[in-house]
């Protein structure tokens, strides 16, 4: 959705609602298409799939090239895409280093990569974790039970509307015998959004 951005999420709710029932009453919608597109769409949608592209990127140089270039494009390799039928969203992959760690937040509402994480989590809506994570990013990912390094350089990145952000995380020591399904066994949902190592 490219409108009102500012919305609270009930708003942003009840004029999608408003909105249905005006293209049902005219013919335009098929509600009982809506919602099996709609659940196709959701049960499609899980931090499984952004997991996948973080073990591919971690074995796979010249794929990590590609997804951290142009993420939009390189997803379709993995049989993903930010689209669900619905409109694509620019997907911007950050990838932590030795030197650099990303967190992510809509400052706004509560824009999120739901083609690869799935529905988005409550405290990810919540208004103290948009306004704090930018204001003292360490803080909050202390309450996450996650100490950064006091050596790394913190970016967060606030997502919108069109713009959506996967943080890549750093691939763990010890792992290089793993295969890709067992690494991307790994990855949780907070590490692909900064506010877990991994
Ligand atoms: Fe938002």
């Amino acid at each position: 959705m490219s409108g009102d951005h500012h919305g609270s999420d009930a708003a942003i709710s009840a004029q999608v609602r408003h909105v249905e029932a005006l293209l049902e009453r005219r013919g335009l919608v098929d509600p009982v298409e809506l919602d099996r597109a709609l659940a196709a769409y959701l049960a499609r949608s899980s931090p499984a799939n952004g997991a996948r592209v973080v073990a591919r990127a971690w074995c796979d140089d010249a794929f990590r090239g590609r997804l951290l270039a142009d993420a939009n494009a390189a997803l379709p390799e993995l049989g993903l895409s930010m689209g669900g039928g619905l409109q694509e969203q620019r997907l911007k992959v950050v990838p932590n280093t030795d030197r650099e760690h990303n967190v992510v937040v809509c400052t706004l509402c509560s824009c999120y990569p739901i083609a690869l994480l799935g529905p988005s989590p409550t405290w990810y809506k919540s208004e103290a974790y948009r306004a704090r994570v930018v204001r003292d990013p360490r803080e909050v990912l202390r309450e996450f039970g996650f100490e950064l390094d006091p050596g790394l350089d913190v970016t967060v990145w606030d997502a919108s509307a069109e713009s959506r952000y996967m943080v890549l995380p750093r691939r763990p020591e010890g792992t290089g015998g793993l295969d890709e399904e067992h690494l991307a066994g790994l990855v949780t949902r907070n590490g692909l959004l900064g506010v877990a190592p991994v």
